[in-house]
């Protein structure tokens, strides 16, 4: 008799929550389920390092999926899902193939399309940015850096502005003026109190303008235009963040703007055996680190179902940020639902491994799989994230010393 090949598990997502949900399973399912990983992209694209890319050019890392699958012993379908039939248990795939399922997960990402139509988006496939290039053009220059209303994760405008402030210092340029303007009631908010204020004060000794409170918009002649209040901002340039749709894949249920509603287990609402994780979701956070753990929160249900893991932990976000500025970074943390006081932010580092997008198995792979020197290690306690075998996840103390550890 054939060893029973293990329960169909398809994954459709080699991003960020798309791959944190395949190595979760993979650890936590082993044998009883047979994974497949279903990506219009060949690779995995490091998202949050895209903002590097419009001074020093080079493309931010990519980690081509076909081998990652192969050494994972999982299938790999380079194609796009086209739609899902959730009565029958099937994907429809670009080219007229379908996928039989027990188990899927959605992770699907965010489609992105520009808020304001005058300003450069960022990031954009369409117009890459590049501000070293605007930064060797002559005269004085007022560059404005827009957070859109119901853009909820910010970072990347920061990000952004401080390091251009930094290449405006290497330059020696006196006559370019940095502001950036959000809906916000304090730069970062999103993280409490004490990181916002630490954000605040690098911003305000980096002599970059804040307009917080504002939503921008353009008037009939493109101008940037501030609400409430109707002022003029007066820039030369207008770079601002992309707003997001949901995937809205054919066959799943979707809300107005096309975002899978989940459960506090990543379960997709009222349909049987169908995940979601990611921004695809309707969670109102689109952040990576969020993604991993509604990833995770979808694979331990998934591996419970299969008799192969205790009881799952219900998705519970806590946000952790990376703020790149050109110089020493900033690390912030904040228990999204609250009651664990007012945020942290220190240029220390406050998880390990220190990756930008944290996650359980994501940021242990990315870190030993970027072949990198190893980062100087932390003198005190931390948040460790590491993969622990399935065998730890319930009670650690309770199994035997491994050798070496
Ligand atoms: C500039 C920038 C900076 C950021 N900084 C940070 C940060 O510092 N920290 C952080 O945690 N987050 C950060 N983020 C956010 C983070 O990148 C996203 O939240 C994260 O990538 C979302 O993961 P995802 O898996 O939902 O979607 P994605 O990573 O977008 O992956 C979607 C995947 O689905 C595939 N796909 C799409 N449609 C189909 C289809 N029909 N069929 C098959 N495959 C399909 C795509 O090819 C891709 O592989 C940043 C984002 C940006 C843009």
């Amino acid at each position: 008799m054939s060893p029973d090949p293990g329960a169909r598990v398809v994954i459709l997502g080699g991003g960020v929550a798309g791959l944190e949900s395949l190595l979760a399973l993979h650890d936590l399912a082993g044998d009883r389920g047979q994974l497949t990983l279903v990506s219009a992209d060949p690779e995995f694209v490091y998202k949050p390092l895209m903002v590097e890319e419009p001074f020093d050019l080079d493309p931010a890392a990519r980690h081509e999926l076909a081998p990652l699958a192969a050494e994972l012993g999982v299938r790999f379908e380079n194609r796009a899902a086209s739609s899902v039939d959730p009565h029958h248990h099937l994907v429809a795939l670009a080219g007229g193939s379908e996928l039989e399922y027990d188990y899927l997960v959605v992770c699907l990402g965010g489609r992105y399309r520009p808020a304001l139509e005058h300003a450069r988006t960022f990031p954009s496939t369409d117009d890459p940015l590049r501000l070293d290039e605007l930064l060797r053009q002559e005269g004085p220059r007022h560059v404005v850096f827009v957070v859109p209303l119901a853009v909820s994760w910010s970072l990347p405008i920061y990000e952004l502005a401080l390091m251009t402030q930094s290449r405006v210092r290497g330059l020696g340029r006196g006559d370019v003026q940095l502001t950036v303007v959000t809906p916000e009631d304090a730069p970062l908010a999103i993280f409490g109190p004490a990181a916002s204020s630490a954000v605040a004060d690098l911003l305000s000794g980096r002599g970059i303008d804040v307009v917080t409170g504002a939503v921008a918009r353009e008037d009939q002649h493109g101008t940037l235009m501030l609400t409430p209040g109707d002022r003029m901002v007066g820039a030369t340039d207008v770079i601002a963040l992309p707003a997001m749709d949901g995937p809205g894949l054919d066959g799943l249920p979707a809300d107005d703007d096309g975002f899978i509603p989940i459960d506090d287990h990543a379960r997709v609402r009222g349909v049987e055996d169908v995940y979601a994780a990611g921004d695809g979701t309707d969670f109102p956070i689109k952040q990576g680190g969020i993604g991993t753990q509604q990833a995770d929160a979808a694979a331990e249900d998934i591996a419970h179902r299969l008799g192969a893991a205790g009881a799952p932990q219900p998705f519970h976000p806590v946000l952790r940020g990376k703020l790149l500025t050109g110089d020493e970074s900033l690390h912030m943390k904040a228990d999204v639902t609250g009651g664990a006081g007012e945020g942290e932010a220190s240029p220390d580092v406050l998880w390990w491994p220190p990756q930008k997008v944290s996650g359980r198995y994501l940021a242990p792979f990315l870190y030993h799989g970027a072949g990198g020197a190893e980062p100087e290690p932390p003198r005190r306690p931390l948040e460790v994230e590491v993969s622990l075998p399935k065998e730890w996840h319930g009670e650690p103390l309770s199994q035997p010393a491994r050798r070496g550890s």
